[in-house]
């Protein structure tokens, strides 16, 4: 039997070489992908040429023309007919040279792109020349024999009708506007690094330059006259070099804004080997040191020049050479996220020797700042009407309320003469002490502990993963790559806190209360607290007597708590500072009698690395973000905050809330104050878990092995799977 073809069987379509042009064309749409990478191409031309005054002009955003002119050494006139030939060079004549490169162009093909897309035009002369040369090219080639003219020193280069031949790419660039802001932008970058030439943009028709620099042997200088007094005024000094072959070779030097400078927008001019490049994972490995090192976390200013050896830098990995790669580029990033963290954070010390009040907290987010990324809860929802710092509580019996007596009466007291008096005084004696603590084996070893412990998977997760958001109450949601975690926030802020305590052991900022807390009330109410469920009195002297006893202990120990600590108790037995583990951080201070206690009953004194240790995992567990005292009001816990209703109702007006169930209007009536305290409480918690925690540990955080199998890292999905299903449904 014959079997006929269910269908025509369709033939395999020809393959066959594309023309020239279409070539061409399709590869300068590629390097020149808009007005501003004319302009980069152009201005790189003319720095390779040695120029000192490159001056820009630019109409219509960049489509109608672009003129840039230089006083470099020129063309020769028998280069002119190859000029804009792909693949035509003067800066490299074998691949090897690449390894070498220090000129910005090497491929040859800037010039060659632009005459496929647009028309150029170049005026040139070389020294010792009567005149100059004119010339037009278009798709590679002279369009006539190049004309004797009159020139000034240098080369000029002109691109007029930029796209005229790839109408949706025109008819898109014609509908942004911001293409010139684009090209000053870039101007400007040009200008802070490349201080020993004068740079000038302007717009075609207008009276005045918006970038104007000239040569300055001053950086700053550079910076002030581009970017504003404003800027310059507020930025500190960075340099840092490493010379082990083992680990990076590379020398950096820059400014970076301090704390006072304030931006929405994070600007970050970054030079390597003289390339203007773009590295987005040291941009944003720098705004995290911002975040989690300045009380209020701008968005930074940054230049940064790092010079690195020619072999260690791949220019070659993108068509308009705006990204390089880098070799052991996330040591050199990390390298420059702790350099940039030192500067922060001595620049943070010297000016406010950073005595940070309770009363100042700064990342209560109501009062720091308007930015919408930084408002705690993404509804904005009530609770950011008052800020925790603010609440005055009426009921000092209630299950939270017991420290506030202590913390937040008299805000003012501390401000005065007093405040600077100490300060001065601890950071002298933070000063003097800085060697002898260094020495302290003890600690070191505790420190090569936490090293060698350390999980390198859970770091990579730590380091690399995105915060989605609160799981529940305990467990925060992350991804990492293509996979979902549910990540222990407790322990991890625990771990956090304890190696923070190692690792700033003795150089701690402080924070004051407003009214130094007597310890033996502490320990009594943590006393009681603990056996509250039996509701005994009987035992109420031998507390007192546990009480008395802590206290003198912890009186005698003050002075070792205060130098390495930084946990201040004066001869009467009152706790009036404790120390900064995170900046931008203050513990829940509802904790504070359980941590005295802690101290009196768990801390090994005895001997120095058990010491210290245990002391640090107390200050971990207290300042670990726990849940709130409080029950969390979303969900069931608002059940806790309901009034008991005893028979009638006692109405207070405005207290309550009506729900409308079969048919009977009932009133539901809560206490209000205390759930808009609980509120403001949980949802400064988010935003200190988001904002400075996992900032802090991307940072700091070296995760222990026990942690991939205590459950404090659960993975629960991979995405791959999930969209699987989704593709399902
Ligand atoms: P590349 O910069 O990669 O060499 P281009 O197409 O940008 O390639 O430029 C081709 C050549 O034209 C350069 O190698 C250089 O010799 C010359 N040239 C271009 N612009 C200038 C200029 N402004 N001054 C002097 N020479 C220039
Ligand atoms: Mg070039």
């Amino acid at each position: 039997m014959e079997i006929e073809p269910a269908e025509e069987v369709k033939e395999p379509p020809r393959i066959h070489r594309l023309d020239e042009p279409v070539v061409n064309r399709i590869a300068a749409g590629e390097v020149i992908q808009r007005p501003v990478s004319a302009v980069k191409e152009l201005v790189e031309n003319s720095l390779d040429a040695s120029s000192t005054s490159i001056s820009v002009l630019v109409k219509d955003g960049g489509l109608k023309l672009i003129q840039v002119s230089d006083d470099g050494h020129g063309i020769r006139y028998e280069d002119l007919p190859i000029l804009c030939e792909r693949h035509t060079t003067s800066k490299l004549s074998k691949y090897e040279d690449l390894q070498s490169i220090k000129s910005m162009g090497f491929r040859g093909e800037a010039l060659a792109s632009m005459t496929y897309v647009g028309h150029v035009t170049v005026t040139t002369i070389t020294r010792g020349q009567l005149h100059g040369y004119r010339v037009s090219y278009r798709d590679g080639v002279m369009e006539n024999e190049p004309k004797a003219c009159a020139a000034v020193k240098g080369t000029q280069i002109v691109i007029e009708n930029l796209f005229y031949n790839m109408i949706a790419r025109r008819k898109t660039l014609q509908n942004s506007a911001d293409d010139y802001t684009k090209i000053v932008d870039l101007l400007s970058r040009f200008a802070i690094h490349h201080i020993d030439v004068s740079f000038s943009c302007r717009k075609h028709g207008a009276a005045r330059a918006d970038v104007h620099s000239v040569a300055t042997p001053s950086r700053l200088n550079a910076i002030r006259s581009v970017y504003g007094l404003l800027v310059a005024q507020n930025l500190i000094k960075i340099e840092a070099s490493d010379h082990d072959p083992s680990s990076s070779v590379f020398e950096m030097d820059g400014f970076i804004s301090n704390s006072n400078y304030v931006a929405k927008k994070t600007t970050m001019v970054l030079f390597i080997n003289d390339r203007l490049v773009e590295c987005t994972a040291l941009k944003r490995a720098l705004e995290v040191v911002y975040v989690a090192t300045l009380p209020k976390a701008s968005k930074p200013f940054i230049y940064m020049s790092i010079t690195l050896p020619p072999e260690h830098v791949d220019v070659n990995v993108h068509p308009t050479k705006r990204e390089v790669s880098l070799l052991n580029q996330e040591v050199i990033v990390e390298k420059m996220q702790s350099v940039v963290e030192s500067v922060l954070r001595n620049s943070n010390e010297s000016r406010t020797f950073q005595e940070q009040t309770v009363e100042a907290t700064p990342s209560v987010p109501s009062v720091t700042n308007n930015d919408l990324h930084l408002s705690p809860s993404p509804s904005g929802s009530k609770s950011q009407r008052v800020p925790v710092n603010k609440i005055v509580r009426t009921d000092s019996s209630d299950p939270a309320g017991r420290m506030h007596a202590y913390l937040y009466k008299n805000p003012q007291k501390y401000l005065g003469r007093d405040s600077s008096l100490t300060t001065v005084r601890s950071s002298v004696r933070q000063r003097r002490n800085l060697k002898e603590t260094g020495d302290l084996t003890s600690i070191q070893e505790l420190i090569n502990d936490i090293d060698s412990k350390c999980h390198s998977d859970l770091l990579d997760i730590v380091r690399q993963s995105t915060y989605v958001g609160m799981a529940d109450d305990v467990f925060a949601l992350l991804q990492h790559n293509t996979h979902l975690y549910l990540a222990n926030v407790v322990n991890l802020s625990k771990e956090l806190m304890y190696q923070q305590v190692l690792r700033r052991f003795a150089h701690f900022n402080a924070i004051q209360l407003s009214e130094p807390a007597p310890l033996q009330e502490l320990i009594m109410l943590a006393l009681k607290e603990e056996d509250l469920d039996l509701e005994s009195n009987e035992n109420d002297e031998l507390k007192k007597k546990i009480a008395e006893m802590n206290t003198q202990l912890l009186k005698q120990k003050s002075e070792m708590l205060e130098e390495y600590f930084c946990i201040f108790i004066d001869s009467d037995g009152n706790l009036s500072r404790l120390p900064i583990l995170l900046d931008q951080y203050t513990p829940d201070m509802d904790r504070v009698p359980e941590f005295v206690l802690c101290l009196g009953n768990d801390v090994e004194w005895e001997e120095e690395k058990n010491c210290f240790q245990s002391l640090a995992a107390a200050l971990g567990n207290f300042y670990a973000m726990h849940p709130p005292m409080l029950p969390n009001p979303s969900g069931k816990g608002l059940e806790f905050y309901r009034k008991r209703k005893h028979g009638k109702h006692t109405q207070d007006k405005g207290n309550y809330s009506c729900h409308v169930g079969d048919g009977t209007a009932e009133k539901d009536e809560f206490e209000h104050e205390l759930l808009s305290e609980a509120e403001t409480a949980w949802a400064q918690r988010e935003w200190s878990i988001q904002h400075v925690l996992f900032p802090s540990m991307r940072l700091f955080l070296k995760p222990p092995n026990s942690m991939a199998s205590n459950g404090t890292f659960v993975r629960v999905a991979s995405l791959e799977k999930l969209y699987k299903i989704f593709e399902r449904c």
